[in-house]
């Protein structure tokens, strides 16, 4: 099924494409953003809804699902249509110029592509380890979309970096017992958070299981029960069980841009290639935030929000070759007159 024409359609509704639909609607051009996950927001809902963020410019901090949600309201105020649930496979050139892409069944054309796909498909690492495919979705999750969930439960976290320490510290106090386990004892989470775990544990709020590996995951259809083993050769203990009614995986997410690759935009080190205007090296198709690379580049949603107005200014300019470069300050524009 072909939908109807955008000027610009924008791929991922992360921060990026958020704030780039805001941008295009700023410049009086019709937009379209379209995502793989059942809800806007990209990282900031999908991965860390619950965290603070202290360096948004404006706001001292912000939990990042307040943030989604400010971006959600800012970014579809001029009206721009939201597909989700919808991974984009194909990006076609049409004989007339018009950019295609395409999901399994539906082709969304647009005058415009700003891809801003972030990591492409969240693929979390995953462990081999009897019982962990047959648990995951029943026990096992790879994040906290709501601390509640885990209010009274058992829970065992497995890693060792940013996203374990965070997910201890959000839970400690919500959980009936917490296991934070790891299979070495340097860790690589910020070291503010890696002394105020070590200070939950000192306080006897949590238990860590240093040099420990998952042996196998148990339960009769929801989890019930892990063991881990000591990974010390010559030094190992006996297996340890441990009562679990819920197991975060943090073991990192691998980046994949996924069927982006295919797309025939120039690719080096997972990430695309753009100049200084945000230009891939395809005509209409422009590129910002977490997946797009040059020299100097940060993966910071302030650098996604510059790059995407670029990017925007970009494909303004690519409709009509004689619009203004640049929008102009907000402050003085028609658009916002009465908003
Ligand atoms: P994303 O947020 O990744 O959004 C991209 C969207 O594109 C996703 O929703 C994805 O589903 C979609 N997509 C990808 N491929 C397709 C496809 N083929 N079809 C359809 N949709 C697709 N940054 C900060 O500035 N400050 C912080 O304090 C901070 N803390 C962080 C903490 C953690 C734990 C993590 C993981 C990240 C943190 N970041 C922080 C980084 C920040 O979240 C990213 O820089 C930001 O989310 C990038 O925005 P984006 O829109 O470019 O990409």
């Amino acid at each position: 099924m072909t939908e109807e024409l955008r000027d610009i359609t924008i791929v991922g509704g992360g921060p990026t494409g958020l704030f780039g639909a805001f941008y295009a609607g700023m410049r009086g051009v019709s937009c379209r953003i379209i995502d793989s996950l059942p809800e806007l927001g990209g990282q900031l809902t999908a991965l860390y809804p619950e965290k603070y963020i202290f360096d948004v410019g404006g706001f001292t901090k912000i939990l990042a699902k307040d943030l989604a949600s400010a971006l959600i309201e800012q970014g579809l105020q001029f009206g721009a249509e939201v597909v989700l649930d919808s991974r984009l496979e194909a990006l076609e050139l049409g004989e007339d110029g018009t950019l295609t892409v395409r999901t399994e069944d539906r082709a969304f054309p647009g005058r415009a592509v700003i891809v801003a796909g972030g990591k492409g498909a969240f693929i979390p690492t995953r462990l081999k380890c009897p019982g962990y495919d047959e648990f995951e979705g029943r026990g096992i999750a790879f994040g906290v979309r709501d601390k509640e969930v885990y209010r009274d439960r058992k829970v065992v976290v497995v890693g060792g970096g940013d996203t374990a320490m965070d997910f201890v510290l959000m839970l400690k106090d919500v959980a009936a017992s917490l296991t934070l386990v790891h299979r070495r004892d340097g860790w690589r989470g910020f070291s503010a958070s890696v002394r105020e775990m070590e200070e939950a544990e000192a306080r006897g709020e949590i238990e860590v299981r240093t040099f420990h590996e998952l042996r196998s995951i148990e339960g009769n259809g929801s989890l019930e029960r892990i063991t881990i083993f000591d990974n010390r050769k010559g030094r190992e203990g006996p297996d340890i069980v441990l009562e679990a009614d819920a197991m975060l995986s943090c073991l990192g997410f691998k980046p994949d841009l996924g069927p982006i690759k295919e797309w025939g935009l120039e690719v080096k080190k997972n990430r695309i290639v753009v100049d200084q205007l945000m230009k891939t090296n395809r005509a209409g198709v422009f590129a910002a935030g977490d997946l797009v690379g040059y020299p100097g580049k940060v993966d910071l949603i302030v650098a996604g929000f510059s790059e995407v107005a670029i990017a925007v200014n970009g494909a303004v300019r690519h409709l009509d070759p004689k619009a203004p470069s640049k929008a102009g300050h907000s402050t003085h524009l028609k658009v916002f007159k009465d908003k």
